[in-house]
């Protein structure tokens, strides 16, 4: 028998405040460290990993919270910092607080979203988010949604209900239309709903790197001859590589008459839609039959919240509800939404509350403002990386996506990233472009101001100038 005290679970009065106001303040010290924390730090990570204060198994006896903050700020602080303004690699995520807050008010209160029936409080928030967002990308009143832990699941659902409608239960002769420049979560989406990677179709892109009308149309001709069943277009609405959109009017006209499902994949640039320049550039995704959204990209929020949107709501419920369970017959139906019949999941956090908190605390038109500042210092990035003659840059940029390489060849392109990123103030990631090495800076952090990219475009070009002549840049 345990001497301990199974009321400590549960701490109250001085107690409670107690350890509210540790996480407060170190919260508080985390966020006002950002700007000047390094961009990445990826030293001394073995050291960290092998120290056994840090990797040991939890004790009989519990320890002070402020310890347990310290090994968790010595752990936190390694790696890449997602959160940091300089973070311009891959799509950045930042982390807004009321975000976190509300995270920690939903896990106190841990009610139970999975059926609207226990939460229908917390369901109607959440189900109101959702239903801005479908009036947002000028979705129907029929639309559902999800929300999910990231795009990738939500693309699976999505998947699964495009699969539902469009070919039933046998469903391997179906295909899938992508282009090289989709993110590889879709075709790992079509592998874990049971497609067999053959059903994964690459239609060409054009010069701009967006798919191709004509491919598209002559690849689901040439599927129909050899007898395929052609079943969903995947547009990207910002692709990874270079940000861009695909047409998307013109491949709903071909999703529509050859009676194919159209699924935009806007997990990047999907909340530009609150900007009016992002709304030019994603003119068409109104027509999506399912549309993914990151917030964890572009609503700045933790990662973890990723959306989904289907304009026939009922078969995303159709094609997600199991079976009738006999403990389940207590569950009264109500008009709102159960999530657990709407996705994988049966039991899930109150996701909602994440999005619901900082939409209500800042207003939309902030996050406006934010979403219209990264578009413009992604603009001064092309403008400023362009102007200079060592560099070719894809642009104008769509969205807040800059890839660039450097004409003297791949070498000197992953040298001067290289030198840019040990300076630790931002940290670009690269992809290859035409098979050749391509630096990329994405801006979508809301703490990333005009000062820092400032610096990001003067390193690129200060790194180029010493990488092609080595002996003036140490001269300077
Ligand atoms: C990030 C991203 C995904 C995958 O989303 P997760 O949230 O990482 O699961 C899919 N498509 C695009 C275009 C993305 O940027």
């Amino acid at each position: 028998m345990s001497t301990a005290d199974p009321r400590a679970l549960d701490p109250t009065g001085p107690a409670l405040r107690a350890l509210l106001a540790e996480v407060t303040e170190y919260v508080a010290h985390v966020i006002e460290r950002m700007p000047t924390a390094p961009a990445s730090d990826t030293g001394g990570v073995a050291e960290l990993l092998s120290d056994p204060a840090v990797r040991r198994p939890p004790p009989d006896r519990g320890r002070p919270l402020a310890e347990l903050l310290e090994v968790v700020d010595r752990v936190g602080t390694k790696g890449l910092n997602t959160a940091s303004p300089g973070y311009l690699a891959f799509i950045p995520g930042s982390g807004v607080l009321a975000a976190a807050l509300a995270d920690l008010v939903s896990d106190v209160l841990n009610r139970y979203t999975g059926v609207a029936f226990a939460a229908p409080g917390l369901v109607a928030l959440e189900a109101d988010v959702l239903a801005w967002l479908a009036r947002l990308f000028a979705l129907p009143e029929t639309t559902a949604g999800l929300v999910t832990t990231g795009a990738s699941l939500a693309t699976l659902s999505a998947l699964i209900t495009a699969r539902w409608a469009k070919l039933g239960e046998d469903f391997l002769d179906g295909t899938i239309y992508v282009t090289d420049q989709t993110h590889r979560s879709v075709a790992k989406a079509a592998r874990l709903c049971g497609f067999p990677d053959r059903a994964i179709h690459g239609v060409p892109v054009d010069a701009d790197l967006r798919m191709e009308p004509a491919g598209l149309r002559a690849a689901i001709a040439a599927d129909r001859v050899a007898g395929k069943r052609p079943c969903c277009v995947v547009a990207s609405a910002g692709t990874i590589n270079t940000g861009v959109v695909d047409p998307l009017p013109e491949l709903a006209d071909i999703a529509a008459a050859e009676g194919l499902w159209l699924h935009v994949d806007a997990a990047y640039g999907g909340f530009f839609q609150l900007t009016e320049r992002g709304r030019q550039r994603l003119r068409g995704i109104e027509r999506a039959d399912s549309l993914v959204l990151d917030a964890h990209k572009g609503l700045f929020l933790p990662f973890g919240t990723g959306c989904l949107l289907v304009r026939e709501g009922d078969l995303l419920r159709e094609a997600h509800s199991g079976p009738h369970a006999e403990y389940l017959q207590d569950i009264v139906a109500t008009e709102l939404p159960s999530f657990a019949d709407y996705g994988p999941e049966l039991t899930r956090d109150t996701r909602g509350l994440r999005l619901w908190l900082p939409l209500h605390l800042h207003g939309v038109d902030t996050f406006r403002a934010a979403l219209d500042e990264k578009l413009d210092l992604a603009e001064y990035a092309y403008r400023e990386l362009s102007a200079d003659p060592a560099l070719e840059v894809f642009g104008p940029p769509e969205l807040s996506t800059v890839a660039f390489r450097c004409r003297a060849g791949d070498e000197v392109t992953m040298e001067v990233v290289a030198r840019v990123n040990a300076e630790q103030r931002v940290f670009m990631s690269s992809t290859r472009v035409d098979d050749r090495y391509t630096g990329r800076i994405c801006v979508l952090n809301h703490r990333t101001t005009r000062e820092r990219i400032e610096y990001t475009v003067e390193a690129i070009r200060r790194h180029t100038a010493t990488t092609l002549s080595p002996l003036e840049g140490e001269l300077e």
